[in-house]
């Protein structure tokens, strides 16, 4: 089959002829219909430091996909051939603590398609029976194949209460934009972006119904809450920008008792805060990883179904074997999400 194979230890992707993987009896293999491509992939891409130290190569990259089942293995009874699927992208012990527990975003023995095991960037792909989520006819094949980033977006939007709330969400990429959508959908009050990238900025008001999204190098988020009313400060904040000033200046921007979902990846040498906010202000600061299983999956197909609109984050549809000009715009920093579609070749 063909696939995107990171095939050496160098800056690159290419488009090699692989063996098809082979359904064992608790497995699922899908014919792969349309992909995204995520930051993740873009930093394998560049080869950068995290990668170099994760990437077993030769490895088939990608983990945002939607495709459909062409094989289920003998132990496997609740599919059927045809069905719509994603895959969550961590396949889990299901033997530690966590796993036991019903805990499996928590497994201690995660491993990541696409980063550890084989991806979804090729015509299949062969996952566990536990990690397939069955999408219905009513969620378009391009949001389908965003769910996992969608649902990085949904773990950390709503890992606190946001009815009513002042909500500061610092990066508008494409998972700080499907927050912002999310927050908006869940009640939030005011809901304020940044970004130092006005085409970015420029697609948060577009595809999200922000109340203000802004350049914190222009405004200053003090500023920001004169012009919104708003008296002490934000209530909720999520990061999604992985950069220190955007969270120390979020951190300078909460009212007491203000609760913070972290996303983004930050460098970890440069993320020095000042901890007597945290401690006097009484911060709750939580960590998120991926999405929870399946909590969050069944979030987002109801907010789908309820009216929550995330479509105009795709900025660029692509044929997969035009690759190259899908991780040009990610590395431009000019797209929300990129579409491989798999059905159409250039
Ligand atoms: P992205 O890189 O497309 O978006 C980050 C945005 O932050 C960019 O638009 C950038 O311009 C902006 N930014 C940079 N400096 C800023 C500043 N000082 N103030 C405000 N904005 C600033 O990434 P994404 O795909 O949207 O993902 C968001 C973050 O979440 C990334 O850091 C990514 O690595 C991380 N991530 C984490 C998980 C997880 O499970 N924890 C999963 C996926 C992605
Ligand atoms: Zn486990």
């Amino acid at each position: 089959m063909k696939a995107l194979v990171k095939s050496r230890a160098e800056r690159g992707l290419w488009i090699e002829d692989v063996p098809e993987p082979q359904t064992g009896i608790n497995d699922i293999k899908i014919h792969v219909l349309t992909t995204a491509i995520c930051g993740t992939d873009l930093h394998i891409y560049e080869w950068n430091e995290w990668a170099q130290q994760t990437i077993p190569v030769p490895l088939v990259i990608g983990h945002e996909f939607v495709g459909e089942i062409v094989e289920i293995g003998s132990n496997v009874t609740d599919f059927k051939l045809g069905d719509r699927v994603s895959g969550e992208g961590h396949v889990v012990c299901g033997r530690c603590r966590n796993c036991m527990a019903g805990r499996r975003h928590l497994c201690a023995h995660t491993r990541g398609i696409g980063v550890n095991r084989a991806g979804a960037f090729a015509e299949y792909i062969v996952l566990p029976m536990t990690n397939i989520w069955h999408h219905g006819s009513e969620i378009p094949l391009e949001i389908a194949s965003i769910f996992d980033p969608f649902g990085n977006a949904v773990h950390t939007a709503l890992a606190f209460p946001v009815l009513g709330e002042d909500v500061l969400i610092t990066g508008a990429g494409p998972i700080g934009i499907m927050a912002a959508a999310v927050v908006r959908h869940a009640g939030a009050r005011n809901v304020v972006i940044t970004d130092l990238n006005p085409y970015r900025l420029e697609l948060a008001r577009k595809a999200a119904n922000v109340t203000l999204a802004i350049n914190p190098r222009e405004t200053t988020l003090e500023q920001v809450q004169k012009q919104l009313g708003m008296q002490e400060g934000f209530d909720v904040g999520l990061e999604m920008s992985g950069n220190a000033h955007a969270f120390r200046d979020m951190l300078a921007n909460l009212s007491h008792g203000a609760k913070v979902a972290m996303l983004g990846i930050p460098s970890p040498s440069e993320m020095s805060i000042d901890w007597n906010q945290v401690i006097f202000n009484q911060y709750t600061i939580r960590g998120i990883y991926g999405r929870e299983m399946y909590e969050t999956w069944y979030m987002m197909t109801a907010m789908l179904q309820s009216g929550l609109d995330i479509s105009k984050v795709i900025t660029h549809h692509l044929p997969w074997n035009k690759y190259e000009e899908g991780f040009a715009a990610m590395h431009s920093g000019n797209s929300g999400k990129v579409i491989l579609d798999w059905q159409k070749t250039a």
